[in-house]
């Protein structure tokens, strides 16, 4: 393989990747001449190119070596990592989650069918487009099952009678209501990542590679901090830092009027959900927000 001295970044060329990859590259500094047409795009102020193409052959160009890195869903990067174990091939690992592109592999099964657990799904066929990852998931669960492979339009298998249940991905679960089909179990937690080799560049593509890392992890750190502010009692207080999520120590201040009132001011490492709110509150807190965090200086 020829060396390059520009780092060559695979993604997604048009599809649910492509906005919030480039958006994401954007804020670690790096531009790119506007040619989204086309194949290739040029790094305007750092030595880091963009290959676009479809998803499904990203990792195959970085174990290749065609490219250095690439942005695709874990769910393509392990069914990749599958179906070339075995095989004589540059393996790949997973180097960064990047916090988008969110969505579950998941078993869905018809309505009627009540689903108690995977061996129910024994001498049933089951359509994916994922037959690496299923029949791994499978066999750790002892079933014997029929894998029928599809390369897209998995959810009306059922319905056409050519599978029993499906393995797919699901994001909101709109497209399984459609289908009158129901998440049933869930094979991978998924969400785009940073994909390289195993073996990354020793050369200036190296030192590029360990800029751009350091970069993404200040991005991602702030886009996932939380800043959040509530109300306790200071006989809940004890409760509720218990279930405050991960983050420096809680800054507390007196609420004027109310000796026995606090207002807690806590940095979250990663979003709050409706669900630790709830739990939050009940435990004691009120009036509570949760901000974004726009910028971060320590
Ligand atoms: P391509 O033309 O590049 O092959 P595609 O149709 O395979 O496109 P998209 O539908 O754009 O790909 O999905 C790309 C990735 O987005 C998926 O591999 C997955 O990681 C992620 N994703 C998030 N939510 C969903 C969803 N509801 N359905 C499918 N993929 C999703
Ligand atoms: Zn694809």
């Amino acid at each position: 393989m020829k060396t390059r001295d520009r780092l060559r970044i695979a993604m997604q060329k048009s599809g649910r990747l492509t906005e919030p990859a480039l958006n994401l590259l954007n804020r670690c500094g790096l531009s790119f001449r506007q040619s989204r047409d086309k194949l290739f795009c040029f790094g305007e102020g750092e030595p880091v190119d963009l290959l676009l193409v479809r998803d499904d052959d990203i990792p195959g160009l970085i174990a290749q070596g065609v490219c250095d890195l690439g942005i695709v869903g874990r769910n393509v990067l392990n069914e990749f990592q599958l179906s070339q174990s075995g095989l004589d091939a540059e393996p790949l690992q997973e180097l960064r989650p990047l916090g988008f592109g969110r969505c579950r592999l998941s078993i869905a099964v018809p309505n009627e069918l009540d689903y108690q657990g995977p061996r129910q799904l024994e001498g049933r066929r089951i359509a994916t487009s994922y037959p690496g990852l299923l029949g791994e998931w499978l066999r750790s669960h002892g079933v014997n099952a029929g894998v029928v492979t599809l390369a897209g339009s998995v959810e009306i298998a059922p319905k056409l009678g050519t599978a029993d249940a499906i393995c797919d991905l699901v994001q909101s679960g709109g497209t399984l209501v459609a289908n009158q089909l129901r998440e049933a179990d869930i094979l991978l937690e998924s969400q785009a990542v940073l994909a390289g080799s195993l073996a990354l560049p020793a050369d200036e593509r190296g030192d590029m590679l360990e800029l751009l890392l350091k970069r993404l992890d200040g991005v991602i750190q702030v886009r996932e901090s939380r800043l959040l502010l509530l109300q306790t009692s200071r006989a809940a207080l004890e409760a509720v830092t218990r279930l405050l999520p991960g983050g420096p120590q809680p800054t507390l201040l007196p609420v004027l009027g109310q000796p026995d009132q606090l207002m807690l001011q806590a940095l979250c490492a990663g979003e709050v959900s409706w669900r630790q709110l709830e739990e939050i509150k009940k435990a004691g807190a009120r009036e509570m927000l949760v901000l974004p965090v726009e910028k971060m200086l320590a």
